[in-house]
């Protein structure tokens, strides 16, 4: 007998559900890649994809992950020798910068450390400091998945201006984008990456760069076809979109994404994932009680509203873990980037979520607290109900 056997739930930080409709969606036969339904619908999705960045500027599409997105935003931005400050609140932003010194980019960085936002006043105090304005481009996240940080964007254009330093705003939104309020334009992003699988809710393989007018200036001597993103904007070819085949299930899957984000109303999409991110913590605040479960981030202001980050205690988090997906069906996101990484788990909570499916969840990792016997307050699934009963 097991209790995993039924549909299993990955709940982890991206890739996240994908709904049923966007798969069936993607179930058909391969579309004319040369004219027809396929351009159209490719051109539909351009709105779209800048009504979800709250952004009136440009968006290049790629066919690959996140990295690929990072990659697409350096290329465009950076020539080798130049410097970047890369602003540390978790492995992803590390990551970033990690890329930039592939590619011969100078790296500068300031480290916040697992479990807090960017320290704004240490960004100000490095931006002074630059007075041979040196640093081209600032790297950030806007959530850090492996930490659950949600840093404040518009706080750093608010430091750059102050500093009166004119390095490019550089954010990635990949665990953030259609789950954490963001506006690119509002919030003075020049550069902002983001990829389909997470809060997009499509399978991965595709990602996207929406870039300003001021970043477009910023031209580097050489810039592959390849990664070049102005003929992707504005193609005068269907196949520029792409530099070559088109991605065509996923552009499929990525256009019912859409609707059903419009459908929903993006202000209904943040709210849902802010009430079920409350729903989350407030089972988490009951089980830190008493035993070494803990939120990973203090203050709720600077928590994601798409993943949470748990401190369990080593070996408590790879345990739970296991326990839940060998005996329930249910899989928790790994420690990313911690260490001991056993000693974490990380819930998603992105995307194609609901009220049913995050109490399934907190009851599940429930349940394995006690079969593992791992110490926990009481009343967590109370305290979670109340946030759902209260909507
Ligand atoms: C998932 C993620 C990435 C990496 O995306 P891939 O598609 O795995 O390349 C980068 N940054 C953040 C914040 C992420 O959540």
């Amino acid at each position: 007998m097991s209790l995993a056997n039924g549909r299993s739930y990955l709940a982890i930080p991206g890739p996240s559900v994908i709904p049923d409709a966007v798969l069936r969606a993607m179930h058909r036969a391969s579309p004319n890649i040369y004219e027809g339904e396929l351009h159209d619908l490719t051109d539909s999705l351009i709105p779209d994809l800048k009504a979800v960045a709250m952004t009136d500027q440009n968006v290049a599409i790629y066919i690959g992950n996140g990295h690929a997105a990072w990659e697409a935003a350096l290329a465009n931005t950076l020539t080798a020798g130049d410097t970047v400050l890369v602003l540390a609140t978790g492995r992803f932003c590390i990551g970033w910068g990690e890329m930039a010194a592939d590619m011969g980019i100078k790296v500068q960085t300031i480290d916040c450390g697992d479990a807090a936002p960017i320290d704004l006043e240490q960004v100000e105090g490095a931006l002074r400091a630059d007075t041979g304005r040196k640093i081209k481009a600032i790297l950030t996240v806007h959530v850090d998945t492996s930490t659950s940080v949600k840093n404040d964007i518009a706080g750093l254009r608010c430091v750059l201006d102050t500093a009166g330093h004119d390095a490019l705003l550089m954010a990635d939104c990949i665990a953030s984008l259609g789950c954490d309020q963001f506006e690119m334009d509002a919030w003075g992003v020049d550069v902002m990456v983001s990829a389909c699988q997470k809060g997009l809710m499509t399978p991965a393989g595709i990602s996207f760069v929406w870039y300003n007018a001021k970043a477009d200036a910023v031209r580097p001597a050489r810039v592959s076809r390849y990664w070049d993103w102005r003929a992707r904007t504005d193609p005068d070819q269907y196949f520029q979109y792409f530099n070559g085949t088109a991605p065509t299930h996923h552009l499929y899957g990525l256009r019912t994404a859409l609707d059903m984000i419009k459908a929903e109303g993006l202000d209904a999409v943040f709210a849902r994932h802010k009430t079920l991110a409350r729903t989350v913590w407030a089972a988490l605040d009951c089980w830190a009680t008493d035993g070494p479960l803990a939120l990973n981030i203090a203050d709720p202001a600077n928590r994601s509203h798409a993943v949470t980050s748990v401190v369990a205690g080593s070996p408590n988090g790879d345990a739970l873990r296991r326990w839940c997906e060998h005996e329930a069906g249910l899989t928790l996101g790994i420690g990313l980037g911690r260490s001991p990484a056993d000693a974490y788990f990380r819930i998603g909570h992105m995307g194609h979520v609901n009220a049913h499916m995050i109490m399934g969840v907190l009851g599940t990792i429930q349940a394995g607290l006690i079969a593992l016997d791992i110490q926990h307050g009481a009343g967590a699934l109370d305290a979670a109900a109340r946030v759902i009963a209260a909507g």
